[in-house]
Parts: C-alpha cells; sequence; structure tokens
C-alpha cells in the first residue's frame, strides 16, 4: 500500500495560510498594505477582542471589478505582477497574492468593495473553503472588509493566540507604524467602539508622529536627513539625553516599508553610544531608501525583515545621518537667554524687601536684580519668572560638519599615544572649537569658568573628568593588564565573527586578550584583562565577537563600557575637591578640544557656553 499521499486542499491552504497568517495583527497588517497598494487617501481600522472576535477596514481606494472578486481570494492571485518578468517586483515589493487566500482560509471574512466608475459594487462573503458567489450591492467607492473568528476552524493556532490585550497591543503597534510611514493617509484607529488616533493625512511626518506617540516624544525629537553613497536616511530620532528604557519605539522603515533588522538597530544604538544613561535604548522614526535592487524583503513571509546585500554600507549611511544629526542639533549647549524685558510690564514680581518700621507710607521698592545667568539643574537653566516653555532656546554654535568620518572599516584603529585622547572628528587640520582656552576660575567648587575668545565656558569637572577618563580607558592599551586564564573559556561563535577576530588579532590584544582560534566554530580566550575576572567572559567575547563583525566603532562589549564608566567615576575628580589652576586648565583644554566630550558617561551634559553676545544682551548693551 502506498504510504505517500497528497495533502488535501483545505489541509495544505491551513498550512500556506500559517505562514502569513500568524495573529490577528497579521491580518491587520496585510489588509493595511493592500488599501495602501489601492491607493486609498482615508483607511479606517477597527477592531474589537484584539481582533479575535472582529476586524473591519474600510478604505476608498480603487476597489475591485464585480469579476475580479472570487479571483482575488485564490492562492497566487494578485493584480500587481502580470508576468515573468515582473518577478523583481515580487522580490522587491513581495507581492506574493497571498494575503486574502490566507486570511479566508482561517476566518469568516465579508468583502464590500465597489469601483467609482461602476454604478453598484459586490458583496462576497467567504469562510475557509466555503463561499457564496458574488452579489452586487449598493456601497460607497473602496473596500471594506470585515474578518470576523480568527482560527474558527485552526483550534491549535487559537491556542497560540495571547490575551486580547496583548493581540491588540500588537494591532495597535502595526497601525502605529503604517500610519507614520503614510503620512499622506488620513488613518482612524479604533479599539473595542474607541478611537486610538486619527491622523490627518496632511502629508506631514511630524504631524502624524504627535498624533500616534503624542506631544511629549514628538517634542523631544531632532530632525534627520543625510543622505550618502545613494542612500538617503531621514525622520526624527529622540535627543540623547530623552533615550527610553526599552527598544519599543525603534521604527525603521526600508523603501517606506516597516521592517526590523539588527543591522539598523545597531547603527542607531553605535551612534547613541555613550551620549545617554547605562540601559536606555535611543527611539526614532527613521526613513531609508535606497535602490530596490539592494535588498530582499522577502526572506520573511511576512515580509517584516529585510537583508541588506550590503550592510555595512547601510549601517554607514544610519549612523552617520544620526551623527550629522547631533551636531546640527547641538552637543554643546550655548545658553540662549530669553529675549523677554525682565525689568518691564506684568509679571513683575513682588518686592523682597520688607519695610523695617510699621506703617510708613508704602515707598516703592526696586525688584531684586535677577542675575543675568540662569540657575542651572541637571543641565536645564531655570530662569525665575519665564514661562517654562521659553525659558532658554538651546543653540548651537558649531559650523556644519560634514567631514564626520563613517565607521570604519573592520580593520585595527589607531591607538592614540598622547597623553589624552585627541578629538575623534577632526580630520586634517580643522579649527580648533573653543581656540585659546583659558581658566579664570572655579565656581561652588565644581565649575570651571573659563573664556575662549568672545565665548564664557562653564564646565562640570566631575562630568568632565569622568569622561575623559572613561574615553582613555576605552582607547588605552589595556595589554599591561592582561593575565592569563586558568581555566581557558571557549565560545563557540559564527564563521564571519571569528573572521572578523582573526582580522583584528592586534586590537583585540591591545584589548587584552589571546585567543586561540584552531578549533572553529570554537574560539578559547587564553588571556583576558585582570579587571574583567568578575565578569562573564564568554558573553564579553560573544559581544566583542559580534561588534567586531558588525564593523562598529568601538568593539568593546556593553558590560565593558559598564565597567569603564565605573572605573571612570570612581576615580574622577568630585565636586568639593581642591584642584589647582593648572590641573583645571588641562581639564578644560581636554573638553573643548575634544567633540566627543560633551556628555559624561551617563549622559549629563559636561559643559554650556554662553556668548559675550547674549550677556551685552542682558547688561541693554545691545539691543
Ligand atoms: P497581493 O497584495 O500580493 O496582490 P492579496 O492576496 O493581498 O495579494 O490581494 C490580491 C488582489 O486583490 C490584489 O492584487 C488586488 O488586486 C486585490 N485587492 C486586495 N485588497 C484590495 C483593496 N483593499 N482594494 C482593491 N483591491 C484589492
Ligand atoms: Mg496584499
Amino acid at each position: 500500500m502506498a504510504v505517500i499521499s497528497v495533502l488535501d486542499k483545505a489541509v495544505s491552504e491551513l498550512i500556506a495560510a500559517g505562514e502569513v497568517i500568524e495573529r490577528p495583527a497579521s491580518v491587520i497588517k496585510e489588509l493595511l498594505e493592500n488599501a495602501i497598494d489601492a491607493g486609498a487617501k482615508h483607511i479606517t481600522v477597527e477592531i474589537k477582542d484584539g481582533g479575535t472576535s472582529f476586524m473591519r477596514i474600510v478604505d476608498d481606494g480603487c476597489g475591485m471589478a464585480a469579476e475580479d472578486v472570487p479571483t482575488a481570494f485564490l492562492r497566487h492571485a494578485t493584480s500587481k505582477i502580470q508576468e515573468k518578468a515582473d518577478l523583481d517586483s515580487i522580490l522587491t515589493f513581495g507581492f506574493r497574492g497571498e494575503a486574502l487566500a490566507s486570511v479566508a482560509a482561517v476566518a469568516r471574512v465579508t468583502l464590500l468593495t465597489k469601483r467609482p466608475q461602476d454604478a453598484l459594487g459586490t458583496s462576497y462573503e467567504i469562510a475557509g473553503t466555503e463561499f457564496s458567489p458574488p452579489e452586487e450591492c449598493g456601497c460607497p467607492d473602496g473596500t471594506t472588509i470585515v474578518v470576523k473568528d480568527l482560527f474558527f476552524n485552526v483550534p491549535a493556532r487559537r491556542k497560540f493566540m495571547k490575551s486580547v490585550t496583548s493581540e491588540g497591543n500588537a494591532i495597535s503597534q502595526i497601525v502605529q507604524k503604517i500610519a507614520i510611514s503614510h503620512p499622506e493617509i488620513a488613518f482612524r484607529f479604533l479599539r473595542d467602539n474607541k478611537v486610538c488616533f486619527h491622523s490627518d493625512g496632511s502629508g506631514e511626518l511630524l504631524s502624524v508622529i504627535h498624533t500616534v506617540y503624542g506631544r511629549e516624544f514628538a517634542g523631544r525629537l531632532m530632525r534627520v536627513d543625510t543622505e550618502t553613497d545613494d542612500i538617503r536616511v531621514w525622520g526624527y530620532a529622540v535627543k540623547p539625553l530623552y533615550c527610553r528604557p526599552n527598544r519599543s519605539l525603534q521604527n525603521f522603515y526600508v523603501n517606506t516599508r516597516s521592517v526590523r533588522s539588527r543591522a539598523l538597530t545597531t547603527a542607531l544604538e553605535s551612534a547613541y553610544e555613550n551620549l545617554h544613561m547605562v540601559g536606555k535604548f535611543p527611539a526614532c522614526v527613521l526613513f531609508i531608501d535606497m535602490q530596490p535592487d539592494a535588498l530582499d524583503v522577502n526572506i520573511h513571509p511576512a515580509k517584516a525583515e529585510v537583508r541588506f546585500s550590503d550592510e555595512k554600507r547601510v549601517i554607514d549611511a544610519v549612523f552617520f545621518a544620526l551623527k550629522n544629526a547631533m551636531v546640527a542639533e547641538g552637543l554643546i549647549y550655548e545658553i540662549r537667554l530669553p529675549q523677554k524685558d525682565w525689568h518691564a510690564g506684568a509679571a513683575e514680581p513682588e518686592p523682597v524687601q520688607q519695610p523695617l518700621l510699621p506703617e510708613p507710607p508704602p515707598i516703592p521698592v526696586r525688584p531684586p536684580v535677577r542675575e543675568p545667568l540662569p540657575e542651572m539643574a541637571f543641565g536645564v537653566p531655570k530662569c525665575p519668572n519665564v514661562p517654562q516653555e521659553e525659558e532658554v532656546q538651546w543653540q548651537h554654535p558649531m559650523p556644519e560638519v560634514t567631514g564626520l568620518p563613517p565607521m570604519p572599516e573592520t580593520s585595527v584603529p589607531e591607538i592614540p599615544r598622547q597623553e589624552l585622547p585627541p578629538p575623534a572628528v577632526q580630520e586634517e587640520k580643522q579649527p580648533l572649537p573653543f581656540p585659546d582656552v583659558k581658566v579664570i576660575g572655579e565656581l561652588f567648587a565644581n565649575y570651571i569658568l573659563a573664556q575662549s575668545g568672545e565665548t564664557f565656558i562653564i564646565i562640570d569637572k566631575h562630568a568632565a573628568h569622568e569622561r575623559v577618563i572613561f574615553e582613555r580607558l576605552r582607547k588605552e592599551n589595556c595589554q599591561q593588564y592582561r593575565q592569563m586564564l586558568l581555566t581557558p573559556c571557549q565560545v563557540m561563535l559564527t564563521m564571519e565573527e571569528i573572521g572578523a577576530m582573526e582580522e583584528n588579532t592586534a586590537l583585540l590584544e591591545r584589548l587584552g586578550f589571546i585567543f586561540d582560534f584552531e578549533n572553529r566554530p570554537y574560539v578559547k580566550a587564553l588571556a583576558a584583562p585582570v579587571f574583567f575576572a568578575e565578569l562573564d567572559i564568554d558573553e564579553i567575547v560573544q559581544e566583542v565577537a559580534h561588534n567586531l563583525y558588525l564593523g562598529k566603532v568601538n568593539p568593546q562589549a556593553h558590560m565593558l563600557d559598564d565597567m569603564f564608566h565605573e572605573m571612570a567615576c570612581k576615580s574622577a575628580i568630585r565636586a568639593n575637591d581642591k584642584n589647582a589652576l593648572p590641573e583645571l586648565q588641562t581639564l578644560a583644554e581636554c573638553v573643548c578640544h575634544d567633540e566627543n566630550i560633551r556628555h559624561c558617561p551617563h549622559g549629563r551634559p559636561v559643559m554650556f557656553t554662553l556668548s559675550k553676545y547674549e550677556l551685552e544682551k542682558q547688561f541693554r548693551r545691545r539691543v
């Protein structure tokens, strides 16, 4: 008796459907993409019970002709690819003609559709393998699809669904991401009869971000827009000070399609390295526009992941764009005092001097003289009696830097021999950002006051010293701390990672490691720096190897950075320490001449500047 038989159609449909439709959110994603492809200007998404019982998508796109409706639900039915020559577009856009067939295979679907040129529309119902013939009906232009009882015929799948809340959240995320990628389409999203958001379709990216993620988030972003090497990276990324406790708001769009990509996350996080607090993550809405033939979106059945043919080039482009944005945004903060006239108008403060004797005739008392310098607390100057929003405007005094180096190849970077690290951004002979820095004194035993030309500079000595030491530790030769391991630690790595390590043995040695590559895919660490003794060396080796493979600027593992932070913090001078002027002078020069040193390793600012011009304006020497 034959033991091999072809699966019955209903079963093979279910298997195929399972690849595309994993959960309610996958239905929403596919149907939203169809509505967008249909040229809709308005799209409404409505769900109940996390999409498990009810999902409805209404669009005002091109609609379908009556005779096309049943065909659209057949597997491999698509209007988007005509012939084999179009196969390229399958690879680039991911049209596979599978979504409607897959949804109908596992749910009860009702479709209403009408093309603008037709007088009447069509209604159609399909559930699993059962469908009724399409019927004429009256309906608005566009398409409405209602999906009920998802996985009604696949109990095993139903069991795998999470709570109604988490399925609803997953849908929410998809709708948010897609709405953001199409600011020109007005989206309305309703969850259990409540409107979650409603974008206006104005075409303004920031306006959709505001609608979807809220005012506070939108207010903390910096604009990104740089084109390198045929790759344009644009959108918004959060200012380093506002990094978040998780990665949930890292949004990447490659050729407007929302994607996940380890390479893009790496590029993003490298750009923010050491600009934010430990354990925080940058957030962004970044669009990467590039030649479609340089990527493959079809490695994932739901097209959520991309693969780049030249990953490193994309990482460089994203990294560079973000660094550019940070430079333009100002990693150095210049204090601009409010334009408002404090000494006039209704906002006059209460007098502070109290009359000494009772009952004298009221004397007009002068308002207290306010100091021209705002009080600084955690980097944000506070000015008395000035409304919050207008308090201070930050301005970046540096010219636009166009010559930022891309992330270096996975080769050994030069380890500086100087006493202090040189500025990383400086290539050739560029003018120093603050020439002739001269320390003029110290304030509150913590702030170095210095002058450079017409700029007054205030430096937090602890934060600054901490960062200087941290940079030195990362760049310095750790070879001197090397210690042979009693039991060599063995780690399994990918061939690419091993290759990257072999190309960088000199760098690894300077970091204090010795490896044996004889037994691949295992790599044996024979020696490591003595101060890593308490850390998990396996994990460090894996991360260092992977970072080398990705071509990161600093291949150190996060754990190492955390440790360097700690060492730097412990050994840095502190507030109230007594420091001689020459010592402060050296520190001030280190800070002013290295544009890397603008934040302490925890992300707090290291310095502020105030221009002579600003000061003169305050004293009414200028108007
Ligand atoms: P694909 O999108 O890969 O072509 P689908 O199964 O998602 O495959 O859709 C099949 C076809 O049905 C599409 O090619 C399109 O012609 C039509 N279609 C699906 N949804 C809509 C819609 N909302 N408006 C108009 N046409 C649609
Ligand atoms: Mg589709």
